[in-house]
């Protein structure tokens, strides 16, 4: 019997596959490559396409595309086929180096925010050869960056491969001043958990709000919370581990380690965690299986729902980014070392990390902005809008004793206690786990819980590698020449600890005295997206960004317009949609109960002679007293939204979320009262109790 074993990685042109069928020479070649980031040779190029098209042709592909991601969030598709026609109407199958090293999509729909022009639409995408190509629905899909002609990046895989490089060169050179000269490279290692929603596909279908956005705009809650129905509980689950099954075997074919699926604390809401990965393979991964959730979804008649917040007053779905960086033979250096030299680096990273999220709180926040995300940070079931880190009681101590040293600098002796050879053991488990934490110390790792569902991880760890990367270059610049080695490295992680100790919170972030200590700390509290993006061109990012030659100051600025404008436009689809459904459905069907109820109440006042109003009476005044105020209220959003029209930028992405979300919600007010009281039959579309509850 074919095992998982057997299977997995199937459809992956991976290490093993190259080497079977590569000439030896190609497969160094590529390998070179690979290890160095270089330029591919075209002779070489020609080898690996000719032997990838051979192999994808056996596994029944047909067509190949280059497979990127550009700033949508998404990942887009552009499918040739293999076939070349030829003489006496037959065709042969090519796949040339030059197809496999650098496509052409005419992109011009994809956000650019200005860097290009339209009369130069094209952007061209190129391989990304450490991320293996793959084989989805018959073709083969080649990892690309994506680029315009003069050379602007307009996706999210090419910062995060800068990124990752200078972190790794950064990581290196401090590894040196350890004596650690053997290491060439240091790797970010990312491991995305996922949560997601899996609701009927039939209810799903007759929600025009969750096509159309992704969440629900209308809907009272349930009479039942969040308490699992034990009873339904059953049934459900065969269900969904049937689909979790499938799940797991679709991404195992791909190389996708899926390794943990469970149920999550709301109803329909579960959770997959995949082995971690190098950064950048483990990103587009992520983008895999998102996409595979909703494709494998279908099959078991099932909508996968990956949006932030689908149900008012049901938790909403996130993703963890566990980040660590390691060397290149695998030595975790977020890892508490086993004597007192390795802890000092083992410190020595651990403050780095934070100082960054201190210094760049705003960049972490940033990176998980998004319209949908907003009724996430700040609820109280997800991390706040504020990013502060948890280390544990143990580290934090461990911390204080090191930087209380500092204090007492000029008695020379307490200082000297202090040095590398009287660090005191640091626990290898810290167990202590918090949950309400943003960015969560886990022993060694971090954990981002900020990111949302359907985001992509690029951009928490683009912001991530390189502000970490910053911290450790100023490391660097101190250490180098310093005549005492140990006893600096021991004054820098209690002076940095010290600096950047506001950023250290181990109580809970969900408790809203937190909001006021973060205050006094001087944390920034950044609400919502808008605001968030607007600190985005500040010139300490403008100058990191730049320092690693991550983005230009260009780049920087039509980011945060594609920001501003990606908000605005989701909200406005929402507005729309609420427009739409409110009017045409809602009030309609409202009215005609109305109406039925009025004839009703004749037909029974002429049968039975009655004293005083009737239920059906004064059920009936409500229904249209609401219906008249919903009514009202989407006259009034019909006139902001004419008002939002208007503007541009980040004066639009305000107005939408200050002007123009409080009259959605105003309209959804309405309706779910209505909803409360309005007979079932004539509902127009399922419940929160109908689809968080099927059987
Ligand atoms: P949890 O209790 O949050 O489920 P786990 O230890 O199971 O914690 O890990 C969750 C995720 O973290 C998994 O995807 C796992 O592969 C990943 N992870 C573990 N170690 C690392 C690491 N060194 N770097 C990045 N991710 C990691
Ligand atoms: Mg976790």
């Amino acid at each position: 019997m074919e095992t998982v074993a057997d299977y997995f990685g199937s459809m992956v042109f991976n290490d093993e596959t190259m080497r079977e069928r590569l000439p030896k020479d190609v497969y160094k070649a590529l390998k070179k490559t690979i290890a160095e980031g270089k330029d591919l040779d075209l002779n070489v190029a020609n080898s690996v396409a000719n032997a990838m098209k051979n192999w994808a042709v056996e596994k029944g592909a047909t067509h190949f595309t280059h497979w990127f991601q550009p700033l949508t969030g998404m990942t887009a598709e552009k499918h040739d086929a293999f076939i070349s026609p030829m003489d006496g109407g037959k065709v042969i199958l090519e796949f040339s180096g030059k197809e496999l090293i650098k496509g052409e999509p005419d992109a011009s729909s994809f956000p650019s925010g200005g860097l290009r022009a339209t009369f130069e639409a094209r952007g061209y995408t190129a391989w990304d050869p450490t991320s293996y190509a793959f084989i989805k629905e018959d073709t083969l899909c080649i990892p690309t960056a994506y680029c315009s002609y003069s050379g602007e990046v307009l996706d999210k895989k090419t910062p995060l491969l800068r990124s990752m490089e200078a972190i790794s060169d950064e990581a290196v050179k401090i590894l040196s001043l350890f004596g650690k000269n053997d290491v060439k490279r240091v790797i970010t290692t990312v491991g995305a958990e996922q949560e997601y929603f899996l609701i009927d596909e039939e209810d799903y279908r007759k929600r025009k709000d969750l096509r159309l956005t992704g969440r629900t705009l209308f809907g009272a809650r349930s009479p039942k919370g969040q308490e699992k129905d034990d009873h339904y509980f059953g049934a459900l689950r065969t269900r969904v581990a049937e689909y979790m099954a499938d799940l797991d075997t679709e991404l195992w074919k791909l190389g996708i380690p899926a390794k943990t699926s469970h149920n999550e604390v709301a109803p329909c809401q579960h959770e997959l965690a995949p082995v971690f990965s190098v950064a950048n393979v483990a990103v587009d991964h992520n983008q895999i299986t998102m996409e595979l959730m909703k494709k494998v979804a279908s099959r078991h008649g099932f909508a996968c729902l990956l949006h932030e917040k689908p149900f008012e007053g049901v938790n909403g779905s996130g993703k963890h980014n566990n980040w660590s960086i390691s060397t290149d033979s695998g030595i975790n250096l977020l890892e508490p070392g086993d004597n007192p030299k390795d802890n000092a680096q083992f410190l020595l990273f651990l403050v780095a990390v934070i100082k960054a999220v201190d210094e760049y709180q705003d960049l972490l926040r940033i990176s998980v902005a998004s319209a949908g995300n907003d009724h996430r940070l700040g609820a109280n079931e997800a991390p706040p809008a504020i990013v502060s880190m948890f280390l544990g009681d143990e580290l934090t101590e461990i911390l204080e004793a090191i930087s209380s040293g500092k204090r007492i600098d000029g008695k020379k002796k307490g200082r000297m206690t202090l040095g590398v050879h009287v660090l005191p053991d640091i626990p290898k488990d810290t167990t202590d786990r918090n949950r309400t934490s943003p960015m969560a110390f886990t022993g060694n790792k971090f954990e981002f819980r900020m990111p949302g569902s359907s985001f992509s991880m690029a951009g928490p760890n683009v912001a991530l590698n390189t502000s970490v990367a910053s911290a450790l270059k100023s490391f660097y610049e101190e250490l180098k020449d310093a005549p005492d080695f140990d006893k600096a490295v021991t004054e820098l992680v209690g002076r940095t600890y010290l600096e950047h100790k506001r950023i250290v919170f181990n109580g809970n972030a969900y408790a809203p005295e937190w909001r006021e200590e973060a205050e006094e700390r001087g944390l920034l509290n950044l609400q919502s997206s808008p605001e968030a993006f607007d600190q985005y061109c500040a010139p300490k990012n403008i100058k990191l960004f730049g320092d690693f030659g991550i983005y230009t100051e260009k780049e920087i600025v039509s980011r945060c317009e594609i920001h501003h404008e990606e908000y605005s436009k989701t909200v406005h689809i929402e507005a729309l949609t609420t427009l739409d459904m409110a009017v045409k459905r809602i009030i309609p069907a409202a009215s005609r109960y109305a109406s039925d109820l009025a004839s009703g109440i004749n037909s029974i006042r002429s049968a039975i002679s009655m004293v005083g109003p009737s239920a059906d009476e004064d059920i009936l005044r409500k229904v249209v007293s609401l219906t008249n105020e919903l009514y009202g209220a989407t006259n009034v959003l019909s006139e902001v939204l004419g008002e939002a029209d208007k503007l541009s930028g980040s004066l639009q992405s305000h107005y939408y979320r200050e002007e123009v979300i409080p009259r959605m919600d105003d309209i959804r007010r309405f309706a779910d009262n209505l909803e409360l009281i309005v007979a079932k039959d004539y509902w127009p579309f399922p419940t929160y109790s109908d689809m968080l509850y099927y059987v």
